[in-house]
């Protein structure tokens, strides 16, 4: 076997299979550092702003056409009870905030749920098709400090997400725009629709994320981090 191309004579494995562990290894500690840091705790549903809870700690609010791959993001970013409980019928119509819990179990971070749009075309507001508390939510929460508008890297870019983009610009919000579902693209690919994202929503930056084998979210995670603290 000594010298066999492909082929790690330690492990009995073959190289292609090495690298999936490794990769898998550090995909799955860098998960594990964040959801060792943080539990999470459903807080509620809100289907009116007198619902919203009270604003007790930084909030990130996570937007994107349906389908775009929110819940398998909040999956790996949080832990699976976020996406199901966000999927549960009767609840995706609402905002669902989450509270993210440090070691004493004091709120670190709330993220927020957002419904996903884009069903209907956006026009004129940009909550049209969307219930009536999100525009507001959106416009005046005190606690909100980051969007993460989420797009499909394998999709061109859409005016509904141009117009939320530039409604939140325009309310003076601080965004991250993530391109969802990178794992999908080779790499000329990859850089291609990356760039044509970037230019059709006049963005200085796209943060290509993959829910599937966690490229990114260290990134994402730094971000979110970064008006957390
Ligand atoms: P949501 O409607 O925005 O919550 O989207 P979902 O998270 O339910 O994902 C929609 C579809 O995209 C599902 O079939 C997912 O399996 C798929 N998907 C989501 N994220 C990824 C990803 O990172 N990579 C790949 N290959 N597929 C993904």
């Amino acid at each position: 076997m000594q010298g066999r191309a492909g082929y790690d004579e330690r492990t009995h494995r073959s190289r292609a299979q090495c690298d999936g562990l490794r990769l898998y290894a550090q995909y799955s500690s860098l998960f594990f550092a964040h959801t060792m840091r943080y539990t999470t705790q459903f807080l509620l549903s809100a289907l009116a702003a007198a619902q919203f809870p009270a604003p007790d700690a930084p909030e990130i609010a996570f937007l994107g056409r349906s389908n775009v791959g929110k819940s398998s993001l909040l999956n790996t970013l949080v832990g699976e009870k976020t996406a199901k409980v966000s999927q549960t019928p009767g609840r995706t119509r609402a905002i669902n905030f989450f509270a993210l819990l440090d070691e004493s179990k004091r709120q670190k971070l709330v993220f927020a749920d957002l419904p996903g749009y884009g069903y209907a075309k956006i026009s004129k507001s940009i909550s049209a098709g969307w219930p009536e508390f999100i525009e507001p939510y959106l416009a005046i929460r005190s606690a909100l400090k980051l969007c993460v508008c989420l797009v499909d890297s394998n999709v061109p870019a859409q005016e509904s997400d141009r117009q939320l983009i530039d409604w939140l610009r325009a309310a003076g919000r601080e965004l991250v725009v993530v391109a969802t579902k990178i794992d999908r693209l080779s790499g000329n690919q990859r850089t291609r629709n990356l760039l044509a994202l970037r230019q059709g929503l006049e963005l200085e930056e796209i943060l290509p994320v993959s829910a599937k084998t966690g490229y990114g979210v260290k990134e994402l995670w730094a971000r979110i981090d970064a008006v957390g603290s």
